[in-house]
Formats: structure tokens, C-alpha cells, sequence
């Protein structure tokens, strides 16, 4: 790994590690997503022959989770079949960092930039959004590992400082220090209100347990090839003809040709590591067991787990000529390597630590960083994708948001411009793959340069556009 010094280097270069510590973390790490290890699961059948619903939902991560489970809650005599290509929460659901968030914008910043007439609107669904998902957590007794600890976002370097001042939740470095001792900390923000961490794999399999619990019949192993009028769903060996649809089918090829454009899939790594010792937590702190992370534009976010692990994820956003979703992708050990390095920088105290596991996972990146809505087919298919890394909490709210547009009535969430407009979509190759690359390279760029935006930055925060995970 080339080690960059000097004012133009970020402190994980400033400060990296030993290589020796860095290849010593990573032996043995299995290349398997931690939440999913071990979990044990229901198999649901495969859709074959004909069926009849009143609402077919495509994919079974949050978003068609929560769909089947709040068509449910509103309408309990409402027929409801799910229907997933794989395993129920498999994808992102199953593997991302956990961080089960309020804001439905991707914070505050892009939000009340993008609608600032509606934003502290969006701010009180995002909020009640949360309190929903931790009432059906509750009311349903999942088991999930919930923790409603908030988020810590620190600043590493000198020029991020600034960014927190005015933060009602403004703590100096040592102040941040003394919450989770990491000496890359100059200061820190504590939202204690506004994030949840949770078990995002037994999340996937409890809303899957509790939305057959209410009666939706699903259906794994099953992809849909094609949306035909009727409307109706068709896959390899069944069909559902169904009064509505829903397309929760996130990074995934959309069944609709017209978002095909709309978003691009952005690798994300991850690394967890074996269970901290007593020492190596005492060496740390993290009492509150915050989820953190920092402001670069390529950020990091950890976080521990139920057992003391230590979850370090994010750096790196890949995208892939072509825009295809690929197994393949997931394995990058120059990454995997620089993660632990960052890890090993983050916190020189657990030098010596191991790191059991490491996945990847694609993000539907958006140009706004949000997730956008509509229908299509007179109103009878509805869809909902665009999270850019954020589906965790918005899913829940998605769900509703497409269930109302099927509705056919206004409601607040219909009315709202978040939910109206569509996101500039991407170019097609080649344009694509230079323009990410492009982007990418101004943002690292930034981050070295105390947070100063070339004018191609400037150019699409002008034109509200822009790449993230
Ligand atoms: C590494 C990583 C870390 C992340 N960390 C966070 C985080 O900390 N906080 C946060 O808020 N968000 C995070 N995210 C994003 C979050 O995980 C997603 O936004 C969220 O899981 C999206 O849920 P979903 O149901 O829309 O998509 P998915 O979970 O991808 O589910 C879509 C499902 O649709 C199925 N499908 C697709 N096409 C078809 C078809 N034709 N027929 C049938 N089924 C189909 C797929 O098989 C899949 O199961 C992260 C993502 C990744 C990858």
C-alpha cells in the first residue's frame, strides 16, 4: 500500500500502521457476511404454477418486507404474496452495517438543499419512521438486538472540526475521546436520537417471520423475469396475477425499463472482527456503544456488535464498468487490506487483533442520494430504489410511500416533492464509468485539500448530482 505523507495525506495514511499488522489481522478472515453466519431460517417454497393476490411484492429485502407487512397492518383482508429471486434478506438487508437511521435524505445537508420547503416535514415522518420501526420490533417481540445508542460522527482531520461546531451534540476531541478513545478523533458530534443499530440479518428474517405470521405467503428462489399486463408476474416456473404490484428489487436489473438508468450498484466492504477482550475494551471505552463515523467524503462507519465485535466498513466505493451486479465483485483484498489498515489506525491500541469476517455488498446509488418512488401500468405497479446506503430505516417508510401511490388517494407522503420528483439519472457507458471515475477521484481529492471542491464538485452540487455509498 503506498504510504502518501505530507498536508496532502489523510490521517490513515499520516498514521498507518505496520504492514505486518495489517497482513497479521487478516489471516484466517473468512470471506462470509457475519450477520448471516450461523443464522438458522425457514425455507419458503418456489413460486410454481398460478396464483391469485391482491398484491404481488418483488424482493424480499426491507423494502418488500415492510411492504407485505404494513399492506397488512392497513388492510388485514388484503391477499399478499412475496416473491424473491433468492433468500429471504440475502442482499443488502441481510449485510449492510445496521445503522437503522431517521433521516429519510441522507441527512440533513442533502435534504433541506434538495427541498427545503419540505424538509422539517421529512425530518417528523423520518423520526416517527424510526419510532415505528423500534413499536413493531416491540409489538412483535423480534429479536433483532435493537439498541437505540445514536451516532457519533467525528471529525479526523483539522478541517472537518468546523462542520460539527454548531451541533447541538458538539464535543471537543477530548470530550469525544473519553466516549470511544481513538486518537484519529479532533472532535465529535453525538446524535443520540436519531440512529439505531440493529442485527440487520435477524431483522431481514424477523420481518420475514412476522409478515408470514400475519398471512403473506412467500415465495423464495423465484425470480421474476417479466411485469406483464394484467398485471401479472412471471417467473421461471409460476406466475401471480395480482390487482397491484410492488418492485422492491433495489440494485437489482429493475423490472421496469424505464429505471434502468436511475441507479448504479457501488460496491461497499466490510470487515468484522474476532470479540474484543476485556483489556482491548477497556483500551477503547465505547461504553455507549454508539455506531460512529466520520465526515470525509469517503467515510468510515463502525460500530460493535452484540458480542463486542468491532464492525469497520465503508472507504472504498466501487463501481464496476457496465453497472452489472456480480458475485465477483465482492472479493477485493487491496480493500480488505486498507480497511484493516484504516481499522489498525483507528484504534493502534487493539494492534494484534483479528479480523473474522469480510463481504461486500452492492449499493443502489442515486444521483440524490435518496430513495425515489412512482408507479407505472395506470397506476397498478408501484417501485421504490435509490437508497444510496440509507435503506435501513427509509425501507419502512418506502413501503408506505408506495402503498399510498397504489392507494390512488393524497396523502402527506404522495404530496410531498421527495416523493414526486425523480433523480437525474446516470449516462450510459462509457460515459458512466468517466464520470464516476471522475467523481471519485475529485472527492479523494477533497478530502486531502481540507474538504475543497474541484469545480467538477461544484458543478454537481449545482446541478443537484452527485455519487455516494
Ligand atoms: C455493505 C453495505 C452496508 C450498508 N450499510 C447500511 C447502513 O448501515 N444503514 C443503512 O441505512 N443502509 C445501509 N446499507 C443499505 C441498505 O442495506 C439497503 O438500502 C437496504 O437493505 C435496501 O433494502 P431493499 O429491500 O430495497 O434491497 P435488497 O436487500 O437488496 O433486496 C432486494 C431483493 O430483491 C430481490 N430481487 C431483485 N430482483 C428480483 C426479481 N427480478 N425477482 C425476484 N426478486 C428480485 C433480490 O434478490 C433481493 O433479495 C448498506 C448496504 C450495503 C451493501
Amino acid at each position: 500500500m503506498p504510504r502518501r505523507r505530507g498536508p496532502e495525506a489523510t490521517v490513515f495514511e499520516r498514521r498507518a500502521p505496520n504492514p505486518a499488522a495489517v497482513d497479521h489481522a487478516l489471516v484466517g478472515a473468512t470471506h462470509q457476511v457475519f450477520w448471516l453466519d450461523g443464522l438458522s431460517r425457514p425455507t419458503h417454497p418456489e413460486l410454481i404454477e398460478q396464483h391469485a393476490a391482491d398484491l404481488v411484492v418483488v424482493g424480499a429485502g426491507y423494502t418488500g418486507l415492510w411492504t407485505a407487512i404494513r399492506a397488512r397492518e392497513r388492510d388485514p383482508g388484503r391477499r399478499v404474496i412475496l416473491v424473491e429471486a433468492g433468500r429471504v434478506g440475502w442482499a443488502a438487508s441481510g449485510r449492510n452495517g445496521g445503522f437503522c437511521e431517521a433521516s429519510l435524505t441522507h441527512g440533513e445537508e442533502n435534504g433541506r438543499s434538495r427541498w427545503p420547503q419540505e424538509y422539517d416535514r421529512l425530518e417528523r415522518l423520518g423520526r416517527e419512521n424510526l419510532d415505528g420501526i423500534a413499536a413493531t420490533v416491540d409489538r412483535h417481540r423480534m429479536d433483532v438486538e435493537l439498541e437505540r445508542t445514536g451516532a457519533l460522527s467525528v471529525a479526523t482531520e483539522q478541517h472537518q472540526i468546523a462542520w460539527l461546531e454548531g451541533d447541538d451534540g458538539f464535543l471537543d476531541g477530548a470530550a469525544t475521546r473519553r466516549l470511544v478513545d481513538s486518537p484519529t478523533f479532533l472532535a465529535g458530534s453525538w446524535d443520540r436520537h436519531d440512529t439505531a443499530l440493529v442485527h440487520p440479518g435477524k431483522l431481514a428474517l424477523e420481518l420475514a417471520r412476522v409478515a408470514a405470521d400475519l398471512g403473506v405467503q412467500i415465495f423464495e428462489q423465484s425470480r421474476v423475469e417479466v411485469v406483464d399486463d394484467g398485471p401479472v408476474v412471471r417467473t421461471a416456473h409460476g406466475e401471480v396475477h395480482a390487482d397491484q404490484i410492488v418492485l422492491a428489487t433495489n440494485v437489482f436489473p429493475s423490472l421496469l425499463r424505464r429505471n434502468r438508468l436511475q441507479t448504479v450498484p457501488v460496491y461497499d466492504y466490510v470487515l468484522v472482527t474476532e470479540p474484543l477482550g476485556a483489556e482491548q475494551k477497556a483500551a477503547i471505552g465505547w461504553q455507549g456503544r454508539q455506531g460512529v463515523a466520520d465526515l470525509a467524503n469517503h467515510f468510515h462507519y463502525y460500530r460493535l456488535t452484540a458480542d463486542d465485535r468491532i464492525l469497520f466498513g465503508g472507504y472504498d466505493a466501487v463501481y464496476h464498468w457496465g453497472g452489472k451486479v456480480r458475485a465477483a465483485y465482492e472479493d477485493r483484498p487491496e480493500t480488505y487490506a486498507r480497511l484493516a489498515s484504516h481499522l489498525l489506525t483507528t484504534f493502534p491500541q487493539l494492534e494484534g487483533i483479528r479480523i473474522s469476517h469480510r463481504w461486500a455488498g452492492a449499493i443502489d446509488t442515486c444521483s440524490r442520494f435518496c430513495a425515489f418512488f412512482g408507479t407505472a401500468r395506470q397506476g397498478r405497479v408501484a417501485y421504490a430504489a435509490g437508497f444510496t446506503g440509507l435503506g435501513v430505516g427509509a425501507s419502512r417508510f418506502a413501503a408506505d410511500a408506495m402503498l399510498d401511490l397504489l392507494g390512488g388517494t393524497p396523502t402527506e407522503r404522495t404530496e410531498l416533492a421527495m416523493v414526486r420528483e425523480r433523480p437525474l439519472p446516470f449516462p450510459p457507458e462509457p460515459l458512466a464509468s468517466l464520470g464516476i471515475r471522475l467523481t471519485d477521484w475529485s472527492m479523494h481529492r477533497a478530502d486531502r485539500r481540507q474538504g475543497r471542491r474541484n469545480l467538477l464538485l461544484k458543478g454537481l452540487d449545482a446541478v443537484g448530482m452527485g455519487f455516494d455509498s
